[in-house]
Parts: structure tokens; C-alpha cells; sequence
């Protein structure tokens, strides 16, 4: 399975295009940085450093970035002698002709990014590596297997629209404490997430409807017996800063719909793996809900890879 991320961390690096020069006179790099921060500064690419080193048949020149092309008054050669006479920066220390460039638009935020930036134009960067390792393949432990196959089970009696199936687990635990399939044949809200919702909410003495008591019992215990860790989170779900489905993971056989992305979200769930896409998804396709700045809670997403094959 593969993290589902904003497109800022997917997506290739885009480009502005700049004014550049050579430096001739290497003994002025310092002071043409000062001047050119003070009177040409960079307030949109302040990611890119202002220096960059050339080797050119063995030999390493100074490059110099004079200003972003749509930032400037003049934006064509003639820039370059604007620039010289605003700084005082002596003309003999910059080469006679500028030129055109590109760098990267903005600050690189993985690896790959940075890498791909600095072909440009070198940039300032800080490696996460925590989502350094959530830009490859994530394998699946034995608890998310036993949680997608009894999401899958449950999909098997499914009725009205898709036949989805839902848990709602503690992996701390190890516990199930919510489960659900589609009964929208009954009811146009009972998606297998919302029914999933309120089976966790029927584990802790609340549940709007009935018919999800039932499947509670039935398929809660199914996994794993309770530990003492599992009835310690129960008794702390009672605090007032815990949602429903503070600190769970929801394991989903179809990419939500808006609605029951935002149930989750409301809920406070913790992370939501999902196997098949969906054209209307709120998780990746459609929309991205779990990371939107926006909203008041952002949750991770996980998805199965589509070389994957289900598990059985
Ligand atoms: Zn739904």
C-alpha cells in the first residue's frame, strides 16, 4: 500500500524563470550578495540560495541570481546595468551579459524535489524523514490483513449501491471496535462507513440505530479478545478532548464518499486505509479532505497499490 499525499509532495517541482550572471571577480561574492539582498531581495524564493557553483572544463565560476524575471522593471538585458548602477556593484566584478534561468517556484519538500531543484538552481533544504518514508511501498501488517478481510467479508452482505465494507480498529490493541456494511437499501445515510461509526459509538454506550447493535456484537470480538490496553483506551474515550475515533484506523474496501469522509473526520479517526478508488472519492480522487489545511482535523490515508493483489 502507498500513502495517499498532497499533490505539493507528489508532484514535480515548478518553475519561475529568473535573471542571472556570472561573477568574474570571485573576491566580491560576499558583498554582491549583501548589496543584491538589500536592494534586489527575493521575497516569493527565498527557498533558492542567491549563489551557485559552475564547473566549466574544470574550472568552478560563480553564478548570481539578479532578480526574478516577473519582479523586474525591465525584464531584459538591459536589467543587468539597472541592477549594477542601484547596487554599486563594480561592472567588472559581474560578467558583461546576463542571462535567462530557471530555479525552482518554490520550497522542494522531499528529496526527489530538491534533487530535481538543484539541476536548476541550488535550494535551501530540510529532508523529513518521516515523510521521506511515507513516499514509498508501506507493507501491511497481520492485524490489517485480518482488519481487511473481515471488511471485506462484511462487504458480502452489502445491499443498495456499492456493497462496501467498514472496520473501525485499535491497532494499539489490536482490537475491533466498530464494523459496518452498506444498508443504504434502508436507510439513504447507512453507507458501511457511517454504519461503522455507529457501531464504535454502540461499543461506548451510544448508536443511533438499531440494526448496527446487532452486527456489533456479532463481528466485535471477532479479531481479538479484549486486552487491558483495549479497555483503557474504552474508559479514556469518555475524556472530554476524545472523539469517537480518536486514535483509530479505519479499513475501508472502497475510497469514501464526502459524506462519510467527513464522518471520519468529524470523529476524529487517526488514519483510514482504503483498497479500490472511487470516481466520487473524498480520499485522493475527488476530493483530498484528510489533509485540507481548512479543515480542523487532518488525518493519514493509505491505500492498496493497484499491482496489490487481495489477500485471502
Ligand atoms: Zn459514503
Amino acid at each position: 500500500m502507498n500513502y495517499v499525499l498532497s499533490d505539493s509532495i507528489t508532484q514535480p517541482i515548478t518553475t519561475d524563470n529568473f535573471l542571472a550572471v556570472e561573477i568574474t571577480n570571485s573576491k566580491q561574492t560576499s558583498h554582491i550578495i549583501k548589496v543584491l539582498n538589500e536592494k534586489y531581495p527575493l521575497p516569493h524564493h527565498k527557498h533558492l540560495r542567491r549563489v551557485k557553483s559552475v564547473l566549466v572544463e574544470g574550472r568552478k565560476t560563480l553564478h548570481v541570481l539578479l532578480c526574478a524575471v516577473a519582479d523586474a522593471a525591465d525584464p531584459t538585458a538591459s536589467c543587468h546595468h539597472t541592477i549594477l548602477k542601484d547596487t554599486g556593484i563594480p561592472s567588472e566584478a559581474l560578467a558583461a551579459e546576463s542571462y535567462h534561468c530557471q530555479a525552482a517556484s518554490r520550497q522542494p519538500v522531499t528529496r526527489a524535489q530538491y534533487d530535481e531543484a538543484c539541476k536548476l538552481w541550488p535550494t535551501f533544504f530540510h529532508e523529513d524523514q518521516e515523510l521521506e518514508k511515507k513516499l514509498g511501498l508501506i507493507a501491511m501488517s497481520e492485524f490489517d490483513k485480518k482488519c481487511m478481510n473481515l471488511a471485506y467479508q462484511l462487504s458480502n452482505h452489502g445491499k443498495g449501491g456499492f456493497k462496501c465494507g467498514a472496520v473501525i480498529a485499535d491497532t494499539d490493541s489490536q482490537r475491533v471496535m466498530g464494523v459496518g456494511y452498506s444498508m443504504s437499501d434502508a436507510h439513504p445515510l447507512k453507507h458501511s462507513v457511517m454504519v461503522a461509526i455507529d457501531s464504535v459509538a454502540h461499543q461506548q454506550g451510544g448508536g443511533a440505530w438499531s440494526s448496527t447493535a446487532r452486527i456489533t456484537s456479532q463481528y466485535c470480538s471477532e479479531i481479538s479478545p479484549a486486552s487491558p490496553k483495549a479497555k483503557k483506551k474504552k474508559m479514556e474515550t469518555g475524556r472530554e478532548e476524545d472523539y469517537i475515533c480518536t486514535g483509530y484506523t479505519a479499513y475501508l474496501t472502497h475510497e469514501p464518499c464526502t459524506m462519510c469522509a467527513m464522518s471520519l473526520l468529524h470523529s476524529r479517526i487517526k488514519h483510514v486505509h482504503y483498497e479500490m478508488a472511487t470516481k466520487s472519492g473524498a480520499l485522493g480522487s475527488q476530493y483530498s479532505l484528510h489533509y485540507d489545511p481548512q479543515l480542523n482535523h487532518n488525518f493519514t490515508v493509505t491505500r492498496k497499490q493497484l499491482d496489490e493483489l487481495p489477500s485471502d
